[in-house]
């Protein structure tokens, strides 16, 4: 009888199993021995050795006319001796498995050199060896659950006994059934027949979220066509000498014959989008059940994107892309290390896409994908204290020899499996976890750190970029170093504007967490625990509603001399210097970068900064002539030194910290539209490297020509007229690190113009105070 191999067992988290020849699932080792003793894993054998033994005598044949009848075909071959079976490539009819009655018979078939029907040459081979996979009939449970709809999930969640029972029944309502399982491996399947038809020796190996240990159902189908072997194979039959001997000892197909499709092509020089079509051309003529085959040349990594039509299932297929199915590998044993790594990621996950923070979008966009969001909650689990995850450099001191990998260059060893790990002592429940994941973000300096997971711990950009891998890096306001691809971060495509959502919504989650509604199931039916943090947009409306248009921002402190450090802030006097320098940053780059008014606003208005009136704003208000006594233009202050002017004392008097600031301010053009295009008429078409994007002096000059093409000199009015109130204070995120947060309040009729002016400046305004304060330094 037929012996069951290794390679049809798949060890699950938690001591579980899968048969991969029977598609069954077991919770243990016994269970396990009993299903390889039982009757259908035995059929089941048995029918794989009947379908190895038909294989050998089999042909593949293609090259005839588009519907021709398998009657034909059997005919055809009836002439060297008995045909068993035909069978057709019913969907796109173009090319037919024939099953011959012996080897005998299929050897005289091969031996012809010349085939041909209807006056077609028929191109045809032995079948490619390849791993049995049973396709059952199609009949057990839907391909794909159906869509849960957010109102069903809240109802399901708030019955939970508490947060982490919430969490563990988020698992299982997105996972994969067993029956949308099985259709991805019956896939995978298929495709594997037949591309190995057409590049023999090729593997296609699935990689993402289908096996990573986050699978959600109807998530895309990740799929790396690997043609390592197929080139060996083209290379030795085109120079059979200078081919490894061991490369040599496996059978090689045919692909010197010009049937084969790749007569066509090198695949050695070929480019990836070449070798693309001719993957997408595969897809489209031989694959049933596949359509929109599209090749998409120009993303970081090229794919070809396709449908299944059955299901809908999307999918993509890579051919460059090895690093993927490592870091796929390491996500899956992050989830067998600890079981609170599956449902710590999906809830982040899912509270992320909720408040349109994170997710997939097509052809990218400033989000964070699924990808690095999954890896800082791995982040946060590793700086855990105690750790729940080892660092990736720890794992590979853990890893043997046999384990050492190294793919395109970057080390990617780890153990093979988490069974040589130490459990982690760290006790925190998910409830716990979840609310100290947000604390951790809520004020987190995304753009001045480099979180690293090789290391587990952030690492300050400049000592990243002298390393080599660092220098690569694609360093901005979101900052996460691949754990292998050192020089790759992947929140490169996030813009400021999403870091910053990304931080205001872990505030408001932090704070809700803190909460008895997070923390307790509520005993009145209302809703309780993560429901609140899955409504859509919530976290955004709070923040605004509380805090009206706030730009908050962090900045690291500078580094003294240690011991001029102490001394300076015994005194306190250092914070207070610190902050001073940062409010005049702030109004140089209001007043000589986007050429606003700005002055210092009244002594009264500065006390209750918080909680002024609109009135004594606009009692305040500068334009050109500032009433002389009651506030100080700043043009006024930059003519003089930069440290303190004599006028000052009375700033140490009202604000004892040095920590507040009030200014009145006026935009007199809108300098916010355009800036894109005014900056590249200046850079002309060769970028002086002194005036790249975003150097303060180029910025002036795009402000400069906007106010010129609005008109000679400044309007009679003002467009915009408003007061920024600042606080500075001290950060949650680490010693050095100070947090400043402005306040904006425009005169009330112009609220809603000022919106547009805003949001330029909650992008603009943080990245230009930092290189205002490092040109000084
Ligand atoms: P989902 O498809 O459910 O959104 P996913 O993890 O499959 O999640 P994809 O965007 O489909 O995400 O990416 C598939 C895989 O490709 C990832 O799991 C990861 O292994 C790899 N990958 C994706 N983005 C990156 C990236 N920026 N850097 C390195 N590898 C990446
Ligand atoms: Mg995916």
């Amino acid at each position: 009888m037929a012996e069951s191999t290794h390679e049809d067992l798949e060890s699950l988290p938690r001591g579980g199993f899968r048969c991969r020849l029977c598609h069954v699932t077991v919770a243990n080792k016994p269970s396990l021995d009993d299903h390889l003793r039982g009757k259908k894993h035995q059929r089941m054998e048995n029918l794989r050795s009947v379908r190895q033994a038909q294989e050998l005598r089999s042909v593949f044949v293609s090259g005839f006319h588009k519907g021709t009848p398998a009657s034909e075909l059997s005919d055809y071959f009836q002439t060297y001796g008995e045909v068993v079976n035909v069978v057709m490539d019913k969907d796109k009819g173009v090319y037919a498995i024939v099953e011959l009655q012996d080897r005998e018979v299929l050897e005289k078939v091969l031996a012809q050199t010349q085939h041909s029907l209807g006056g077609q040459k028929l191109r045809v081979k032995p079948r490619e060896k390849k791993d049995f996979k049973y396709t059952p009939p199609r009949k057990q449970g839907p391909a794909k659950r159906e869509q849960l709809s957010p109102e069903k999930l809240a109802q399901k969640l708030c019955q939970a006994d508490d947060v982490d029972a919430q969490m563990s029944l988020l698992v299982q309502l997105f996972e994969f059934s067993e029956g949308e399982r099985r259709l991805r491996d019956l896939l995978v399947t298929l495709f594997q027949e037949v591309f190995l038809e057409f590049f023999p020796g090729s593997a296609i190996l699935p990689f993402g979220s289908s096996v990573n240990g986050f699978d959600v159902s109807g998530c895309d189908l990740d799929l790396f066509l690997d043609l390592e072997k197929t080139k060996k194979f083209q290379a030795s039959a085109k120079s059979p000498t200078e081919t490894p001997a061991e490369d040599r000892a496996s059978p090689e197909p045919d692909t010197r014959s010009e049937d084969s499709i790749l007569s066509d092509i090198d695949l050695a020089s070929a480019t990836v989008p070449e070798v693309l079509e001719l993957v997408a051309t595969v897809l489209r003529k031989c694959v049933p059940g596949v359509h929109h085959v599209q090749v998409v040349p120009n993303a970081r990594r090229p794919v070809v994107k396709f449908c299944h039509k059955e299901s809908g299932l999307r999918g993509d297929i890579s051919i460059d892309n090895k690093l993927a199915l490592r870091n796929t590998r390491f996500l899956q044993l992050c989830t067998e290390t600890d079981e609170r790594v599956r449902p710590l990621v999906y809830a982040v996950r899912y509270w992320a896409k909720q408040q349109a923070l994170a997710g997939n979008p097509f052809g990218g966009g400033p989000l964070l994908n699924n990808y690095a969001l999954t890896l800082l909650v791995l982040f946060f689990l590793q700086t855990r204290n105690p750790p729940v995850l080892p660092t990736v450099a720890r794992l590979k001191e853990l890893s043997e020899n046999e384990e050492q990998t190294v793919v395109d260059s970057w080390d990617c060893s780890f153990p093979k499996d988490s069974t040589r790990l130490e459990p982690s002592s760290n006790t925190e429940n998910l409830c716990a976890l979840l609310a100290e994941f947000f604390h951790v973000f809520e004020d987190y300096n995304f753009a001045g750190h480099i979180i690293s997971l090789r290391e587990g711990q952030p690492l300050p950009r400049p000592s990243v970029l002298t390393s080599e891998a660092g220098s690569k890096l694609k360093l901005g306001p979101f900052n996460l170093q691949d754990p292998f691809e050192l020089s790759h971060n992947v929140a490169a495509n996030v813009n400021e504007k999403t870091a910053l959502r990304f931080r205001r919504c872990c505030q408001v989650a932090a704070k809700y967490c803190r909460s008895l509604q997070y923390q307790r199931k509520s005993s009145k039916g209302k809703i309780w625990g993560l429901v609140r943090l899955f409504q859509p947009g919530t976290a955004e409306a709070e923040v605004l509603a509380a805090t009206g248009l706030v730009i908050s921002f962090p900045l690291t402190l500078p580094t003294q001399p240690a011991q001029s450090h102490e001394l300076l802030c015994q005194a306190g006097d250092f914070h207070h210097q610190w902050f001073q320098k940062v409010y005049a940053g702030i109004a140089s780059v209001l007043q000589n970068v986007l050429k606003c008014s700005c002055s210092e606003g009244l002594e009264q208005e500065q006390e209750a900064a918080t909680d002024c009136k609109q009135g004594e704003q606009l009692a305040g208000m500068t334009t050109e002539q500032p009433p002389a006594g009651c506030k100080r233009s700043l043009d006024e202050e930059e003519a003089g030194s930069s440290s303190p002017s004599p006028k000052r004392p009375r700033t140490d008097a009202l604000f004892p910290e040095g920590r507040s600031m009030t200014w009145n301010c006026a935009v007199w053009h809108k300098v916010w539209l355009g800036r894109r295009r005014v900056r590249r008429q200046l850079r002309g078409p060769q970028p002086d490297p002194e005036h790249t994007a975003g150097s303060l002096e180029l910025e002036a000059k795009v402000s400069e020509a906007i106010s010129q093409q609005e008109g000679e000199g400044r309007p009679a009015d003002p467009l915009l007229q408003f007061t920024i109130h600042a606080r500075a204070g001290a950060s949650a995120s680490g010693e050095r690190e100070t947090r400043i947060s402005l306040r904006f309040d425009p005169v009330p009729e112009q609220a809603v113009a000022f919106q547009e002016f805003f949001h330029f400046l909650q992008g603009f305004l943080p990245r230009a105070v930092e290189q205002q304060l490092a040109s000084e330094a």
